[in-house]
């Protein structure tokens, strides 16, 4: 698999390597090629708009930015929403106070990204591209797509394999660990989890895997069934298919036999490849929990897709993204959850729940 050659020691996880590729899911201000505040428009057309509405009575108030635009992201990862599946508020919090997160969280997490990065190495070698532009880092996830198709059409086994796809209008991505046909004959998405102690996880942590693994069936689902149309890609994420590829793209490329000059090439090439290729939708989808210092297989849960339940869940996250209501926290019934949380001396939404109900605003019930 291909990764961009800057950001070294962060192969081992590619959904975190993704989130912090420099430029890459930032959208700058001003970057969408409209004007996105009243600071981008020429001095005299403001002049003219300031006027006209103040003649018309209707000068309005600047529209309040949604978490999208705040964090500048042009994209979600999976396991956003798996996070937020388990608190949303203690989501927010990781995102903006990274450097709160107890210092035995991060070990627990890096040494589950070295496990994931060995995994990977047994099925292939990791190739260091150097990346020229935002169309080059795309194109290396798509590259990397691409080159496990054939082994998936000959009935072999995957490793981190990169999922895209849109709910909600919402641009999502993520990387299903493993993908191989069963004894049966079925597609099999398997879930690796290391933990840090010898046990199963709570019925909790369970939920918010299921949700991970199940909204990967989503995407993948909607993939090789030929939803994910080159435009939907370059329209979210604002790239450019006729920008040239760097020449280490073009050169990886061509040895995974490909031949492509710019971004819309590997496009349609992706949207061509996952439509003809007779791959089938996800049947089964298993999690496999292991314990991180023994690696002693704890268990493995098989988890039931339900679409309409996973769209309703997703459109309830999404629904904070999109600014249409404000975060939340957990409800009393999880309030255990706050014992072990980074955050617990500084949550708001904890402090205005021992304050009483009446302090706090959105819908009573998170899902
Ligand atoms: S203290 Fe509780 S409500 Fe606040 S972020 Fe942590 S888990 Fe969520």
């Amino acid at each position: 698999m291909a990764g961009p050659g800057s950001e070294p020691g962060e192969l081992s996880d590619s959904e975190l390597l993704l989130l912090l590729e420099p430029g890459d899911q930032a959208l700058q201000p001003g970057d969408s090629g409209k004007p996105n505040s009243s600071s981008d428009l020429p001095l005299e057309s403001l002049k003219k708009v300031l006027t006209e509405d103040s003649a018309a009575g209707k000068v309005k108030r600047k529209r309040a930015q949604t978490p999208l635009e705040k964090y500048y992201l042009k994209y979600l990862c999976v396991t956003d929403l798996s996070t937020q599946s388990w608190c949303e508020q203690q989501m927010v919090y990781g995102r903006e106070l990274p450097q709160l997160q107890a210092p035995e969280t991060v070990v627990l997490l890096n040494t589950g990204k070295s496990i994931h990065l060995a995994r990977e190495l047994e099925v292939h070698d990791v190739v260091r591209v150097h990346v020229t532009s935002r169309e080059d880092s795309w194109a290396i996830k798509i590259l990397n797509l691409l080159s496990v198709i054939p082994e998936l059409q000959a009935g072999g086994c995957v490793r981190e394999l990169p999922v895209f796809g849109v709910i909600e209008d919402v641009f999502l991505m993520g990387v299903i660990d493993e993908l191989c046909y069963s004894a049966m004959g079925e597609l099999e998405l398997r879930e690796l989890k290391t933990r840090g102690r010898p046990f199963m996880p709570s019925g909790a942590q369970k939920k918010r895997d299921y949700f991970q693994v199940c909204l990967y069936k989503y995407i993948f689902d909607a993939m090789v069934q030929g939803k994910l149309k080159p435009d939907v890609i370059t329209s979210h994420i604002q790239l450019r298919p006729e920008q040239p590829l760097g020449s280490q793209i073009r050169e990886h490329a061509q040895k995974v036999g490909f031949t492509v000059t710019c971004f819309g090439d590997l496009l349609e090439l992706m949207y061509l490849n996952l439509t003809l290729s007779d791959i089938p939708g996800i049947d089964c989808l298993k999690i496999e929990y292991s314990h991180q210092e023994s690696n002693t297989l704890l268990g493995t849960e098989v988890v039931r897709f339900e679409e309409e339940k996973v769209r309703e869940k997703a459109q309830h996250y999404l629904a904070y993204w999109k600014g249409q209501r404000e975060v939340q926290g957990v409800e009393i019934e999880e309030a255990w959850k706050c014992q072990s949380c980074s955050y617990s001396e500084i949550c708001d939404w904890r402090k205005k729940r021992a304050e009483g109900p009446e302090q706090r605003s959105g819908p009573k019930k998170s899902k």
